[in-house]
Parts: structure tokens; sequence; C-alpha cells
């Protein structure tokens, strides 16, 4: 017997008849003598239109309020699916991320998971029921409700599998695993059969969004085996896991894209040394992930310095890069948000030499302009107009025979 957790998001839960089958599909993992625990998201678009709806009361959105808000969205799911359960006869409790003990630290709408007390779970799965948690969500140590950052089911789902040492943690979602590219920007896309943590890790934090990065660095660290598969054709899907020697290791496995950042440029800025430092503490400390950076040669003593963030994250950034220019002597700061990100990741690009001139080759035959470039061992990103990422995927998907 085995204990397995199994989430399902927002696509898998959209509507009624979906939750139905999902509840089938729980009732029979039971049934064949499984112990299971459940995660899910909030219903289809939920949280996308309770966030709009708050942007409609007000321009100040407090993250207590707003993570109050938000949560609702996975309470309706949790509640729904465990009467659907309890219609099959399979006695089912629902719990919110607070009742599943999972406590947060106190930054409301991207909180940290600190820990898990899951007695309540361990309970209910003693009485041979099936705990149906609310994910995305937890309970602060000051014992405000908080969420997890967008995504943050997934996280919810490997926490809870470390915490309860389960055999299995599968990610049941829209499409049937971890693709070489975006199945909708490429229709020759196809499903990889296992993919290591520390690919799904660059591919998850390059724009991937079919897993939270939060999740496979929880996974990582924990050795949780996830297994992301579909919830409509419930085909055998993707496992990440550890690397081992049986693992292909494809020069690049796979292609991901990113529109969800924006790129800032501090004109004019002093080329003196603890400028940068000054500047990148400022936004650091406003709780904002700076990506890629560039810094131009400097003429006369002054220089650009660009650099990528979130595009929630614009206004913050803007603000913070004003005072620290204004405090610095720099010039001008602007955002320019019309910009995307596609990224080549894969474990052989290690020692492989030539994927980066061949990256830009390719690009280059398509006209299309890189702007602003990072690397990792294992993965090339390059920046370049937002109207363009579709044809650069697609161009290198080609390109790279994926
Ligand atoms: P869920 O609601 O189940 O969490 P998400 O929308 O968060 O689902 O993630 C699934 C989506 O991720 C897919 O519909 C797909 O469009 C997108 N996606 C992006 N990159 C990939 C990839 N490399 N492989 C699979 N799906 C991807
Ligand atoms: N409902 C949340 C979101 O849309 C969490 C999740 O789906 O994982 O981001
Ligand atoms: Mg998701």
């Amino acid at each position: 017997m085995a204990l397995i957790v199994q989430k399902f998001g927002g696509t898998s839960v959209g509507d009624v008849d979906r939750i139905k089958a999902v509840a089938d599909h729980v009732a029979r993992t039971k049934k064949h003598g499984n112990d299971v625990v459940v995660v899910v998201s909030a219903m289809g678009k939920t949280t996308d239109e309770l966030i709009h709806l708050a942007n409609e009361v007000s321009h100040s959105l407090p993250g207590r309020e707003l993570d109050m808000l938000l949560t609702s969205g996975e309470r309706i799911s949790m509640s729904l699916l465990s009467m659907a359960l309890a219609d099959l006869g399979i006695s089912a409790v629902s719990f919110t991320g607070s009742q599943a003990g999972i406590i947060t630290d106190t930054d409301h709408t991207r909180a940290k998971i600190l820990e898990i007390h899951p007695d309540r779970l361990l309970q209910a799965i003693r009485e041979g029921s099936v705990p149906v948690v609310a994910g995305f969500q937890g309970m602060s140590t000051t014992k405000d409700i908080t969420t997890l950052g967008r995504g943050g089911s997934d996280t919810t789902a490997v926490a809870l599998a470390a915490a309860l040492k389960a055999d299995i943690c599968e990610i049941y979602t829209d499409v049937s695993g971890v693709f070489t590219a975006d199945p909708r920007v490429v229709s020759a896309a196809h499903r990889i059969n296992e993919i290591s943590y520390d690919e799904m890790l660059e591919l998850a934090a390059s724009g991937g969004r079919v897993l939270a990065l939060r999740s496979v660095e929880f996974a990582k660290n924990h050795h949780v085996s996830l297994h992301v598969r579909s919830s409509f054709t419930w085909e055998p899907g993707t496992w990440v896991r550890e690397e081992n020697e049986e693992m292909e290791q494809a020069v690049v496995s796979a292609i991901s894209h990113d529109v969800s950042e924006v790129k800032v440029t501090i004109t004019g800025v002093p080329d003196r040394p603890g400028i940068a430092a000054r500047i990148f503490r400022e936004i650091a400390d406003v709780g904002v992930n700076v990506d890629m950076i560039v810094q131009n040669t400097s003429t006369e003593g002054l220089t650009d310095i660009s650099f990528t963030v979130p595009k929630v994250d614009m206004a913050s950034t803007i603000r913070v890069s004003n005072e620290v220019a204004r405090e610095i002597g720099a010039r001008d700061v602007y955002a320019d948000p019309d910009i995307a990100r596609v990224s080549l990741v894969g474990a052989g690009m290690k020692t492989n030499p030539g994927v980066t001139a061949k990256m830009f080759e390719t690009l280059a035959n398509e006209g299309i302009n890189i702007e602003m470039i990072s690397t990792s061992a294992i993965r090339i990103s390059c920046v370049v107009r937002e109207d363009a990422i579709e044809r650069a995927v697609q161009t290198l998907h080609e390109a790279f025979e994926l």
C-alpha cells in the first residue's frame, strides 16, 4: 500500500464534470488500496477573477486582505470535491492550508512554507479518510492567512508529500506531462518521459509554468519524486527525479519562454565601486527578484544598467530605482514591458560547446534581435521583443531537432 499525494490544477477541477471525473480517479486510487491525500487549486480562472475583483475596489491591495480573498478560491474546490467523493462512498475531509498545519512566513502573496504540522491529515488517513487540502495557502507565524504565489498549489502538494513521506507526488494538469516546449506555442512539442530536478528547476525558473519553481526546489531538497500527468487522458506522464545514469543527457532537453518580465534601464549611472551594489540592495529590500542584468561599457565615467524583474513588481521597482537614481546622480529610469525571454535548457550543454553559437545563429537567421543574454551551466536565455517570442521558440525547437 502506497501513500500518494494527488494534486489537481485549475483546469482539472474547472467545472462540475471535471470535479466528478477527479473524484472518480481519487476513488479508484483509494479502492486499489492506497492512501491518498488530495491537493486542489481553485476552479478554472477563479484566482484571476478574484484578482480582477480586488483591482476593481482597490489600488493599494493590502496583502493580508488579498490573501484572505484569494484563498477562498481553493476552498470552493476542496469542499466540492469532498462532496463528490462522499457520493462515491469515499469518506473525504476538506482542510484549508491552515488546518492542514502549513505554517508560512509573513510575506503576503508570496509566502514561503516554514514548517508543516500534518497531524490532522495523518489522523484522517488513519481513520481511512481522504484529506482534501486547499492548495496555495497557509497560515503565517503571526496567524494570518497567506498565499504561496501564483501556481503555489504545486508547492503545497510537494511540501505535503515531503512532510508525509509519501511514496509519490502526482501533479495532474491539462497537458500530459513536461513537453520539449509549451505545447500551446509549438504544436510539434512532445512529452519528455523523464527529467532531472536541475533541468526542471531551470525550466520552471525560465517560464515553463507547468510546475511552480518552489515546488521543484522542494522536491529536489526533499527527494520527492514527481509524476506530472494529464487529468484528461490519465496516461503516464513525465517523471521528475534525481539525475541518474540511465537518464538521457540531451544537449538541449527543452525550450521555455517567459513573457512575465519587464526590462528596467537606469541611464547615466556613475561607474564607481559600490553603485551597482546600492541599486540592487534597495531593490532586493522591497522583495523584488532581479533576473537578468546587463551593464554597458562606460563612457566618460557613466554607464547604463538594464535588468529584468517580474511585471507584477514593475511599480515598486520603478519607484525604488527612481529614488536610488536621484541619490546617486543617475540620469533617468525607464521600463520596457514589451520584452520576452526564450531559454534553452539541457544537462548535456555542460559538455557540448557550440549550443550558444547555434542559438544566436538561429535567431539571427529569423531576423530576431537579441537584447540581453544570460547563462547557467545548463541554460542559455536571450531577451527578445515580445512580438517575436513565438517565432523564436518555434524556430529554435526546429533547429535543435527536439
Ligand atoms: P495547472 O492549472 O494544472 O497548474 P498550469 O496552467 O499552471 O496548470 O500549467 C500547465 C500549462 O503549462 C500547460 O497548459 C502549458 O500550456 C504550460 N506549459 C508551459 N511550458 C510547458 C512545458 N514545457 N511542458 C508542458 N506544459 C507547459
Ligand atoms: N489558484 C492559484 C493560482 O491560480 C494556485 C494554483 O493554481 O496553483 O495561481
Ligand atoms: Mg500551475
